[in-house]
């Protein structure tokens, strides 16, 4: 077993998406720290309604896909093919955006908590024009290992050896064979995960800390991590709570604008037409 050392340490960055949902990006584009094939990570956090009311009215997708993860509170989707969806605490979406989605997220509550996480996972070039496709994924779905000295895991996709507990994810994903999961530690705990060798993986931190030979890694930093056939983490004082994203890099050429995520100029430029003639999501 090989572990995986820490690469980089990175803060999230505080922006505002949609109509003005202020958030904390911890992959992403702009910050140039996509990890193939992760093209974006979101947290949002907050129990300000003013930080999220405005949600995310209709916009357009094409090219890969959204998997969104609500820790606390409630958001409704909607799309353009008439489907409808509840994402409540604990639940997931997994939104195939494939050849086009014209879609809105908004929050359903007007006051406390809304909590959770939007990752971007790209698709193979094979697979970016499939036609669109969701599900939603009720928390009664995700299979929990309790850890054996506290905490947990949620496993949200592909599957996971945690201690002597098999996990399998709800979604497989496809290509990029994605394991994402929700692991809480308690104060001083150490978990070793295996994660297979090839993968690109990190942990974003989201409450407490995680003690690394680097220092204290707060809330609102992500880890990244280098290759190995397995991760080591332990728990600082307060304990941690993390997000776990790994998965089989592409390496294939990126080319995004917004919310289109292709590999060639030309392909954006045709999704940027046939958004405008109103034929994306045909
Ligand atoms: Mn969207």
């Amino acid at each position: 077993m090989s572990i995986r050392t820490i690469t980089r340490i990175l803060p999230a960055q505080a922006t505002q998406d949609g109509a003005g949902v202020h958030l904390l990006r911890a992959l992403g584009h702009a910050q140039g720290t996509r990890l193939d094939p992760f093209l974006m990570l979101d947290a949002f956090s907050s129990d300000d309604p003013q930080d999220y009311i405005a949600g995310f009215p209709a916009h357009p997708h094409r090219g890969f896909e959204t998997v969104t993860y609500i820790v606390d509170g409630h958001m409704r989707h909607r799309d353009h093919l008439g489907n409808e969806g509840d994402l409540k605490a604990g639940g997931v979406q997994w939104m195939t955006a494939g050849r086009g989605i014209i879609h809105e997220e908004m929050p359903q509550q007007e006051n406390g908590l809304l909590r959770g996480f939007q990752i971007w996972l790209n698709l193979p070039a094979a697979t970016k024009m499939q036609p669109a496709h969701y599900r939603d994924i009720p928390a009664e779905s995700i299979p929990v290992a309790e850890l054996s000295g506290g905490g947990f895991v949620k496993l949200i996709a592909g599957t996971l050896s945690v201690q002597d507990h098999e996990l399998v994810g709800p979604e497989q994903g496809g290509a990029t064979q994605p394991i994402i999961a929700d692991i809480s530690l308690a104060a001083g705990q150490s978990l070793d995960l295996p994660v297979p060798e090839g993968h690109q993986a990190m942990v974003y931190a989201f409450e407490g800390s995680l003690a690394t030979k680097q220092g204290a890694v707060g809330s609102g930093h992500s880890v990244l991590l280098g290759d190995g056939s397995a991760l080591s983490m332990t728990a600082g004082e307060q304990g941690v709570r993390v997000l776990l994203l790994a998965g089989k890099p592409l390496n294939e050429p990126i080319a995004q604008y917004g919310p289109f995520v292709m590999n060639t100029q030309a392909e954006i430029e045709q999704a940027l037409a046939d958004y405008r003639d109103g034929v994306l999501a045909a």
